[in-house]
């Protein structure tokens, strides 16, 4: 259940979502202002928010929100996907949380509260607002905001940052679709092949696969020993791609990135590699007890990534 909150935002000057005096939001139970916890600042449409943060780290759900205001119309677009992501919003604030208790740095967060039928956080301007005019400004602040967070958590770190966006699926197979905009076909491919093409350097971390600490090869990145999926298959929480699990097989569902994976990521020159974390329902994010276990997991999964393929922090 979450409480509503309304409250009063001082003009802070720090950055341009700031800049706003008063508004309504949600706050999820245990997001309360405290000594360690910066207060949760909303945008001029109140339906969106966004954290920031300290580290080279940004966490985005942006399918995860529930309001369904009265004010705003039904998106009714065909083809359109109107279903939340549910509980992603809560998993968000656990990997924000347990980042900090990890390392004392804070990831930036963006939240958006619109439920999906309203608003789609990861579509392009008419599929997102079902080409409903009055929430262009919706749109604009959700996507101003998140090349913004985009910048100020690359400058943490020389110029060189990472954005994560938290999903769920219900495909068949319960595994974690980790989405760099490679298609299932391009992963089936042997990794002589996606090596020696343009594939990795057409993928949402195009910059990482060109400038990382390690010196790991494209390909390694993507599903060698210190890729995101064999760091989270050796937790205990199935990927794709990973060694164990290279490729979606052939008639398999799986999510490869969606709008923000191509505007957040680094295939067209962006400062934060970007990639889509597609979470399957059971033991990973139905109850709270495994939410805040693969919360916790994951931070630790993304202070290790941090450290060896970018290089944070310095010392
Ligand atoms: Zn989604």
């Amino acid at each position: 259940m979450t409480v509503r909150r309304r409250w009063v935002l001082a003009v802070l000057g720090l950055a341009p979502w700031l800049t706003i005096a008063a508004c309504g939001g949600v706050s999820g139970g245990a997001a309360v202002a405290g000594p360690s916890t910066p207060t949760p600042t909303l945008d001029t449409t109140g339906f969106l928010e966004f954290v920031a943060g300290t580290a080279p780290l940004v966490i985005v759900a942006p399918h995860g929100g529930s309001l369904k205001p009265l004010t705003v119309p039904d998106r009714t677009c065909a083809g359109c996907e109107f279903l939340a992501d549910a509980n992603t919003e809560d998993l968000a604030r656990l990997v924000v949380e347990a980042f900090v208790r990890r390392t004392g740095k804070r990831p930036f967060l963006a939240l958006n509260h619109l439920h999906r039928i309203k608003f789609d956080g990861n579509r392009e301007l008419d599929e997102a607002t079902g080409s409903h005019s009055l929430l262009n400004g919706v749109w604009n602040s959700w996507q101003d905001n998140l090349d913004s967070v985009s910048a100020r958590a690359a400058r943490a770190h020389a110029g060189r940052g990472l954005y994560i966006e938290l999903h769920g699926h219900a495909h068949a197979v319960a595994r974690i679709e980790i989405g760099y905009l490679l298609t299932a076909a391009q992963l089936r491919s042997s990794d002589a092949v996606l090596s020696s093409g343009a594939a990795m350097r057409q993928s949402s971390i195009a910059r990482l696969v060109n400038d990382t600490r390690s010196g790991a090869a494209d390909v390694v990145l993507l599903r060698g020993a210190p890729s995101l999926g064999a760091l989270l298959y050796g937790a205990g929480y199935p990927a794709v791609p990973s060694p164990s699990d290279p490729a979606p097989k052939d008639g398999d569902s799986y999510f490869n990135g969606g709008y923000n994976t191509v505007r957040h990521g680094s295939l067209n020159g962006g400062l934060t590699d970007a990639v889509q974390l597609e979470c399957n329902f059971a033991g990973v994010r139905d109850t709270a007890a495994n939410r805040a276990a693969f919360a916790d997991v994951l931070a630790s999964i993304l202070q290790q990534y941090l450290k060896a393929q970018y290089g944070w922090p310095a010392v």
